[in-house]
């Protein structure tokens, strides 16, 4: 059973990520200075209180770019398959 209400994303304002640089969540390509900007937005995931929110929300609503509840898009391809077969139920 799905545990998230898309009418209700107070938890958005509880993000680790929201006062930090943009930037760094939305790295372009696979250059070194990209990966390095993704590895950083990772890490502020790694530590977000509303981490599992935020994946769940990112898979549910097709984010296709940019840093979501710690994953980076082709790491949600799979996710979000595997969410459609099982009805999966995210928890960090
Ligand atoms: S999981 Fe990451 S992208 Fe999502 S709200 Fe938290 S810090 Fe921001």
């Amino acid at each position: 059973m799905l545990q998230f209400d898309i009418e209700h994303e107070d938890w958005m304002l509880e993000g680790a990520c929201v006062y930090a640089d943009t930037d760094i969540f939305f790295p372009v390509g696979s250059s070194m200075k990209a990966l390095k900007k993704a590895s950083e937005a990772k890490a502020i995931c790694a530590e977000c209180p509303v981490l599992s929110e935020c994946l769940e929300y990112a898979i549910r609503t097709n984010q296709d770019s940019g840093i979501w509840g710690g994953t980076t898009e082709e790491e949600r391809i799979s996710l979000r398959r595997e969410f459609r077969k099982t009805g999966l139920v995210i928890n960090h």
